[in-house]
């Protein structure tokens, strides 16, 4: 099929709300019915299309134009049909359209450790329950399997890029590969005995390899550095992966800040807060990606402002382990660069983005006792256009804008919980789940349609965990006895 250039197609691209008059068409722009070059791949059409642009533009009967992975235009649907025709469309009754979400921080695999250890203080379930499960049992076919039932959850949520940290990171970007997903994933870099090194040195060895084999292999797949935090690596270790990252040019991401004992373990070892020290040793020179962030002074967020350190809010696994609550609306109105994030499965227990954008509004109102800080709004786009600028992917996803890559969903409204529907965006943040998500679009390309994944054999993934979890109970019986 003959494709139409795409600086061609910009020219008339669509972007009028529904309470502008529509605009029309550039003059040579081709009408689809005259000429077989405006056919394109997809149209995705909703009752409403929440694009999460600079202007909050949501179009009442609106669509997405997509062609080869890149949205085309964006406009009232009889405008998009009018100017295309589509190999295949999502149609629109009932639906929503908005940019996929975006996951700022998470250790997918660890779905498979959902539950094994609950109801336990950061350092305590880190030291005595995860480290020593994932030593025994972590190994590339856990990292698969894990990995695979993550992004079914993921997808099945809505959530189109994450930004993961685990070990085995090719096997993660392999399921990345086969299953549709955008995201960044970290080589983790620890000074401990770990499921795929020896200490910090060798996982910092073994992190080249990987982004040497990644860069620039898919589009969709990110290859960055994950040192874990300031407590399992020493400042010369941290300063190493920067070292590193800056060679590769790829992003860091890490756990900042995120408890009391983190803060207190900085300011004994080194005479400095977390923040403090990272800025000291010029960990900050590349982009960061902070996942947590719960205890910033108020002389440390404009480090992270100034720097450009993108951070990633987890209020679930915050509130679960009891680290605290991080001073969000504090940071966002000092200029920082906020997302959102589950935290990986064993301190959320879940990876569902919905929930996240609820807690994050609600943590906020309670702890400041002030139900107009972090409105519906503000939550919506820390989930979507302000989490992809803090990962740094700002440009390329996070709105639904002609020259973005096509990453999006269409929210099912059909549900009794959405009848009746005054305002779509409160609905979105304060009612929906999600089961509500009917369809996800990556790249361009279809990996849910109605509920149906398309991209993974979820019955296989489905079985292989049980599985391997009958394993990993009998060993955790075993050891208990
Ligand atoms: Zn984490």
């Amino acid at each position: 099929m003959t494709k139409l250039p795409r600086c061609f197609l910009y020219v008339f691209l669509l972007f009028s709300a529904a309470c502008q008059p529509p605009q029309s068409a550039a003059p040579d722009a081709p009408a689809a019915e005259d000429s077989a070059e405006g056919r394109i791949d997809l149209i995705v059409a909703g009752d409403h299309v929440v694009t999460m642009d600079d202007a909050a533009t949501v179009i009442v009967d609106g669509a997405v134009a997509i062609d080869q992975g890149v949205i085309l235009a964006v406009g009232p649907a009889a405008e998009i049909n009018a100017s295309y025709v589509a190999e295949q469309t999502l149609a629109g009754a009932g639906r929503i359209v908005m940019p996929g979400l975006v996951n700022g921080h998470s250790h997918a695999a660890m779905t498979l450790l959902r539950g094994v250890a609950d109801d336990l203080a950061l350092m305590d379930w880190l030291n005595n329950y995860i480290f020593p499960a994932e030593v025994e049992f972590v190994d590339a076919e856990f990292v698969r399997i894990g990995t695979e039932l993550a992004c079914w959850e993921m997808i099945r949520g809505g959530t189109t890029t994450f930004v993961d940290m685990y070990y085995y990171p090719d096997t993660i970007a392999e399921v990345i590969e086969s299953c549709g997903m955008r995201a960044l994933i970290s080589a983790t870099v620890i000074d401990q005995r770990s499921p795929d090194a020896e200490g910090a040195d060798d996982s910092i060895a073994k992190g080249n390899g990987f982004i040497e084999r990644w860069q620039g292999r898919n589009s969709r797949i990110t290859p960055i550095f994950g040192p874990h935090a300031n407590y399992t690596l020493n400042a010369e270790q941290l300063r190493a992966t920067r070292a590193a990252a800056m060679q590769f040019g790829v992003p860091i991401s890490i756990h900042l800040s995120e408890s009391p004992f983190e803060v207190q373990y900085s300011k004994v070892n080194y005479g400095m807060t977390s923040i403090e020290l990272f800025e000291s040793i010029g960990f900050f020179d590349g982009p960061t990606i902070a996942a947590h962030v719960v205890w910033p002074t108020d002389a440390e967020i404009p480090i992270l402002v100034e720097r450009e350190v993108g951070v990633i809010h987890n209020p679930t696994s915050n509130m679960k382990i009891a680290s605290g609550v991080a001073p969000i609306a504090k940071m966002l109105a000092a200029g920082v660069r906020v997302g959102l994030g589950t935290d990986g499965a064993a301190s959320n227990n879940d990876l569902d983005m919905w929930e996240e954008m609820r807690l994050a509004a609600f943590l906020q109102k309670v702890e400041q006792m002030n139900p107009e800080v972090l409105s519906a709004k503000t939550v919506l786009r820390m989930a979507t256009s302000g989490g992809a600028e803090a990962i740094g992917l700002g440009d390329t996803i996070g709105t639904l804008e002609a020259g973005k890559a096509a990453d999006l969903i269409q929210v099912a409204f059909d549900d009794v919980h959405h009848v009746p529907t005054y305002d779509v965006v409160s609905h979105l943040v304060y009612v929906n789940d999600e089961q509500d998500v009917a369809s996800v679009v990556v790249d361009g390309k279809v990996l849910m349609r109605e509920g149906e994944m398309l991209t993974i054999d979820t019955a296989r993934v489905a079985t292989e965990a049980r599985a391997l979890a009958a394993r990993i109970q009998s060993a955790l019986q075993e050891r208990n006895r």
